[in-house]
């Protein structure tokens, strides 16, 4: 679960990490108010679950608060990566001499949580991941230990801190990875976190985002969650009952059980392009479940070709076909789809779907090349 800027400031600031005080706002009044309680420029920022707001034109700086209600009306309502903004957070403006990136994040390979640091932060870090990763410092916290104060002076010194910089640099550091550590996140991130005039530390943006499986012994951050701000597809596919993450690939996979589905991406994988998500359709596939399924991957416009791969086990594979027939008639499926379907009554799935135009695979290795060539049709 992704938190907003506004609640990842807030739990940072309560681990001594040094944050300018925000007021957050529903209406381009509230934010004219804001600034003016503020007193001076101010920033308008839209509080969205994604990053990249800046370059999308959702963060304005305000020089008094006329600008600052002309700026909240922009940003209010409007789209960043597919997600409306109904709030902007409005903060004093602050003179940045210098922009750092500092992250911490849970390493899978390493098994560790990690601290990342660039002197190159702002708003281009993708890009400095990207082309010059030897720009991004690393260091591993002992798992008993944490992090310890010499690794954060060490990272310091890599920045190019003064001494006395170094000295305010730590309890950042420090401060960070206690947020990790006591909210359960897989990933905290402050970019910028700036240099002002007077050579203070200060962070200037904040992203946390908590580990799923451990929400349920950290019921105030559950209490967080924004529903409107989530994806509608996924949100749709939990009420649903499907468990679906989406992902950036041109096959759209619809499975049955969560082994199987892990299964199939790799099979897309292997055939040579890349899955367009993760879906278990959790056992049965009847066909209002496979019609909501289809819905939810159609809705992304990368997708190319379906792939659907089913075991009949306790479910029926003609029960399944008569599903996706009956989801087919209900969705327009504006791609090519590629059935996969074995298991008890197989033999009758198929025949169902063979009078209706689909030819039903037997193996998975055929059926995702199948769905990776139609994919990559020009
Ligand atoms: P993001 O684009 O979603 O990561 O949003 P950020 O909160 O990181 O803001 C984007 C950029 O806006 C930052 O990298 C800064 O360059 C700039 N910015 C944000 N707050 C301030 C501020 O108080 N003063 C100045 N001068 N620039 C700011
Ligand atoms: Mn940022």
């Amino acid at each position: 679960m992704n938190l907003h800027e506004y609640q990842a400031r807030g739990l940072l600031a309560a681990r001594g990490v040094p944050i300018t005080e925000g007021i957050v706002c529903a209406t381009a009044e509230e934010a004219r108010d804001a600034a003016e309680r503020i007193g001076g420029p101010v920033v308008v920022k839209a509080q969205v679950l994604t990053g990249g707001r800046g370059k999308a034109g959702g963060v304005k700086l305000a020089a008094d608060p006329a600008e600052a209600h002309r700026a909240a009306q922009a940003i209010l309502g409007m789209s960043i990566r597919d997600l409306v903004v109904h709030r902007v957070l409005v903060v004093p403006a602050i003179d940045i001499k210098r922009e750092i990136y500092l992250g911490c994040i849970l390493d899978r390979a390493q098994c560790c949580l990690t601290i990342m640091a660039s002197a190159d932060g702002g708003m281009d870090i993708e890009d400095v991941a990207a082309r010059t990763p030897e720009r991004i410092l690393r260091m591993t916290a002992d798992p008993f230990l944490g992090i310890a104060d010499y690794q954060a002076r060490d990272l310091g010194f890599q920045l190019g801190f003064e001494v006395g910089m170094i000295r305010r640099f730590v309890p950042i550091v420090n401060g960070l990875f206690r947020t990790v550590l006591e909210t359960d996140a897989s990933l905290c991130e402050i970019n910028p976190l700036v240099i002002d005039a007077s050579d203070q530390f200060i962070a200037l943006d904040a992203k946390l985002t908590v580990d799923d499986n451990a929400l349920y012994r950290h019921p105030e951050l559950e209490a967080m969650r924004d529903l409107e701000a989530e994806d509608p597809f996924e949100r749709q596919a939990r009420s649903e009952g499907i468990n679906f993450v989406r992902l950036d690939g041109a096959v759209g996979c619809i499975v049955n059980g969560a082994g199987l589905a892990m299964a199939t991406m790799d099979a897309v994988k292997l055939a040579g392009s890349s899955p367009a998500n993760f879906m278990d359709v959790a056992g049965g596939a009847r066909s209002e479940r496979v019609a909501a399924a289809l819905r939810i991957i159609l809705s992304d416009p990368n997708v190319r070709s379906i792939l659907i791969n089913i075991f009949g086990g306790i479910t029926r594979c003609d029960e399944v076909a008569r599903g996706i027939l009956r989801a087919r008639d209900e969705v327009d499926v504006s791609v090519p789809m590629v059935v996969r379907l074995v298991g008890t009554n197989e033999a009758d799935g198929r025949a169902l779907l063979a009078a209706a135009g689909i030819e039903a695979q037997t193996t998975m290795s055929a059926a995702a090349e199948a769905a990776v060539r139609l994919a990559s049709r020009p």
